[in-house]
């Protein structure tokens, strides 16, 4: 009998309080998933010796089902071509080598990428953008995260940062933004931009309205949710609002990538119809014509719950495939 092993990577998102991972093969398919604390305060060492030790005790039960090929790593301020993390502000490392470190515990392939980019190359293999060559990936979570995927491959620029789109400047002298700076679409279009929004709204309006009746640091997007799905004017008008806000910037980003689709996910974007309606109206009403009618907004394709861990073997799967390529690309040429 035929007893072939299945191939597999190991996707690993460090984030600011867990660390998920798990073993993913070429289809999406998720095998092994498992966490561990962060404890951003503790070293690097710390956590990848728990992780390692943590992941080796499953690896070696199940071993002889799957093989492992490589590892993908997803994590805030990483840096694709250095394979570091660099000044998180989530994790209390100043500049750490983590493909380095890594190849200590596991001697496979590794590549590390943030976690915005490794949600598009997730979207990308196993998502709503399997076969597009050029789609936005934005991630409408506590701030906004993005990843652009250009003529196949995800953009990272000539420092491996590219792709901030959180902090276009969009309102001049607009809201402070945690950067430092003034006006970033992230403090508008994001659960926290949310939040803010229906609180002026507030301040500004006498309206009947469920949220005057909840305290502002009790305030949540999915409170906020539920409010506008009851008919909630004061609710509505914050999704229409930060539709339009994020619509007005992404029409400026279409101009700059023409991509053939946007994908809105986590926080903000389970809203549905309530967040994509707004956004798409607006991004219509400032786009260039002639990219009038043809960029979709979509929502994630990925299953919630996996998405961390099967963007971070996304991105190794996507390395892998690259590799291959080349070599064929070398064989014909020879
Ligand atoms: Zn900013």
């Amino acid at each position: 009998m035929g007893n072939k092993k299945i191939e597999v990577t190991l996707g690993v998102e460090i984030g600011g309080t867990t660390t998920v991972f798990g073993l993913v093969d070429s289809s999406g398919k998720c095998y092994v998933e498992e966490k561990i604390q962060t404890r951003p305060h503790e070293s690097p060492e710390f956590l990848f010796d728990q992780l390692f030790t943590k992941f080796g005790e499953i690896y070696n039960q199940v071993s002889d089902k799957y093989d492992m090929i490589g590892i993908g790593i997803g994590a805030p301020s990483a840096n694709y071509y250095k394979g570091t993390i660099e000044n998180s502000s989530n994790l209390n490392w100043k500049y750490v080598n983590v493909v380095e470190l890594v190849k200590k515990y596991w001697d496979l392939p590794t590549v590390i990428t943030n976690d915005a980019n490794a949600a598009a190359l997730g979207e990308s293999k196993f998502g709503n953008a399997r076969g597009m060559k050029n789609f936005i990936q934005i991630t409408l979570g506590t701030g906004l995260g993005s990843g652009i995927f250009v003529d196949g491959n995800i953009v990272y620029g000539h420092d491996g940062f590219a792709g901030e789109i959180g902090h276009m400047t969009v309102e001049k002298n607009g809201r402070s933004c945690g950067c430092g700076r003034k006006g970033c679409l992230e403090t508008y279009a994001s659960t926290s931009g949310l939040v803010r929004t229906v609180l002026e709204l507030l301040s500004l309006y006498n309206d009947d309205s469920v949220l005057h009746e909840i305290a502002p640091n009790e305030l949540t997007s999915k409170l906020i949710y539920r409010a506008a799905i009851n008919g909630d004017t004061i609710a509505n008008m914050a999704f229409e609002a930060t539709g339009q806000k994020l619509g007005e910037a992404l029409a400026n980003v279409v101009a700059c990538f023409s991509p053939e689709a946007i994908i809105l996910s986590e926080g903000v974007a389970l809203a549905g119809d309530l967040i994509v309606r707004p956004t798409k109206h607006h991004m219509e009403l400032n786009l260039l014509n002639l990219f009038k009618s043809k960029v979709d907004i979509l929502l994630s394709g990925m299953p919630r719950g996996d998405v961390a861990i099967l963007g971070a073997s996304a991105l190794i799967w996507h390395e892998l495939m690259l590799e291959k390529d080349k070599k064929k690309l070398a064989m014909i040429n020879n």
